[in-house]
């Protein structure tokens, strides 16, 4: 994989929109798909709404996102209404988050959110356009990165370096459990992964992931029985092999990385 940009011509007026055409064009040339292997994706007709890049071999579709700061908590996705309803079907496309360094004209980080990671959770509603605006009213949404756990960041390039594809590959399965679960389920699944996260160790006991029952039930104000739930997620991981349990009450994270 080479990580500097070809064909530095610039045909827009504007530096972000030849950063696009350089980004595309990049990820169209290296970018192997990460789901099923298959070396290339292809880019999908310019305008399509619903994503760039689509895989021949798997069908999964990828949007891309490409800037030369690097991603914080938060990026600007589209319309809220429109990303609410995309969550419940099953052909919203896997996020590419893509890095570069302008003055080297080549990749920094390009970061993968798989699509079974996107849930109500994740999508945050921004307030409507000021009635000054062209599109007055027009709702728009952002994508919370600091909510997806660790495993749902699969990294193909990481401070320009790129990582083995097998490894990719092998992160990638490890949550692929979560595309057969519903929504409602997958976001239990998800905000149990972030609280494991911020444990910041591999092994933990049941009791340490009680100690976020209070956290669990601020995000789900309507479940009285958030310990059963955080026990039941905890055996639903082990079962699709994400955790692996030690003794009594005792469990380990596997990892890929
Ligand atoms: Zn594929």
């Amino acid at each position: 994989m080479k990580l500097g940009f070809e064909d530095l011509q610039a045909p827009f007026r504007s530096g972000s929109q030849n950063a696009r055409a350089w980004t595309e064009r990049w990820v169209a040339d290296w970018v192997y798909c990460p789901n099923c292997g298959n070396p290339k994706i292809n880019q999908l007709p310019a305008n399509l709404p619903v994503a760039d890049f689509l895989c021949p071999s798997c069908g999964d579709q990828y949007e891309l996102k490409s800037q030369k700061k690097p991603f914080g908590a938060k990026v600007v996705d589209g319309a809220f209404s429109k990303k609410q309803e995309r969550l419940a079907s099953s052909s919203s496309p896997n996020l590419l988050l893509l890095n570069y360094d302008l003055s080297e004209q080549s990749v920094r980080n390009l970061c993968i959110v798989p699509k079974h990671f996107f849930v109500p959770e994740v999508i945050e509603e921004r307030k409507p356009l000021a009635p000054t605006a062209r599109r007055a009213g027009w709702i728009g949404s952002n994508i919370l990165l600091s909510q997806i756990p660790q495993s749902g960041r699969v990294f193909i390039v990481q401070d320009g370096r790129p990582l083995s594809k097998d490894s990719v590959l092998t992160k990638w399965r490890r949550t692929l459990f979560l595309r057969n679960e519903t929504t409602e389920a997958r976001g239990w699944l998800i905000e149990v992964m972030n609280c494991l996260d911020s444990m910041g160790k591999r092994e933990f006991t049941l009791d340490e992931a009680y100690a976020f029952e209070d956290t669990l039930a601020a995000i789900y104000p309507q479940n009285r029985n958030v310990r059963p739930k955080i026990r039941q997620q905890l055996q639903f991981l082990r079962d699709r092999g994400y955790l692996e349990f030690v003794s009594r009450g005792r469990y380990k994270l596997r990892t890929s990385d």
